[in-house]
């Protein structure tokens, strides 16, 4: 094949215990899905149907234990850290029941959902996409993918995030409104999921700016640690 530009690169997560590298396909992000983090956004954490925004393939950044830096975004003031479990799609499917959806996780990892909180607010309150707030490159650091054959499914343990060793934000991955199961099974009548799809299930209460030089320190039980510093 002959490209008549560079094809983009693959982005890649890196598989704990593994050699082999996770191959990046689409991201889809779980909007308010644990209710004390809906109700600081100024919503009612009401079972309402989940709603989900995408981030491309470019928003991820492999991190882990030993620190990464992220670039402070252009155009915000206010630039705001979400820790989130990762789910990370090993075969596709659509219209997937619920009661099968675990069948199509390959593992988990934590990640961070980087936003332009300002931007995103702006756009949010005037009806409009939230793609700049969200959807950036880089936006997305995530730690080592854990198989799920080797740590199992994750329904519970804690979550976890601290800037500069001060606590931001603390939950239980028990608290997701919508499990991962379910909302497997829901995005996958919208959209045929595929190997290499990650979903970012949505961020406990705490959220906050973060600035230049700030060093965020995030987990998920059983997921180890990511360590992500604001450059500056
Ligand atoms: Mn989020």
């Amino acid at each position: 094949m002959e490209y008549a530009v560079q094809p983009a690169p693959i982005y890649t997560l890196s598989i704990e215990g593994r050699s082999e590298s996770f191959p990046v396909n689409r991201i889809f992000c779980v909007g308010r899905n644990y209710a004390a983090h809906a109700r600081e956004m100024g919503k009612d954490p009401e079972r309402d149907l989940p709603f989900f925004f995408m981030k491309p393939a470019s928003a991820v950044v492999q991190a882990g234990p030993q620190e990464v830096k992220i670039p402070y975004p252009s155009k915000t003031g206010n630039f705001h850290h979400e820790i989130e479990l990762v789910v990370a799609i090993g075969k596709g499917g659509a219209n997937i029941p619920v009661e099968q959806a675990l069948e199509h996780v390959y593992g988990y990892a934590a990640g961070l959902d980087m936003t332009r909180r300002d931007v995103q607010l702006e756009a949010r309150d005037k009806g409009r996409p939230w793609e700049f707030g969200k959807s950036f490159s880089k936006s997305a650091p995530i730690g080592s993918i854990h198989r799920a054959q080797d740590v199992g499914h994750i329904a519970s343990g804690t979550i976890v995030l601290t800037v500069n060793d001060q606590p931001r934000q603390s939950s239980d991955v028990d608290k997701l409104i919508w499990s991962v199961a379910e909302s497997i099974s829901y995005l996958s009548e919208y959209e045929t999921l595929e190997p290499g799809d990650l979903i970012m299930t949505g961020t406990p209460e705490g959220v906050n700016a973060v600035i230049p030089g700030d060093v965020m320190r995030g987990s998920v039980d059983k997921l180890g640690e990511i360590v992500v510093r604001v450059a500056g």
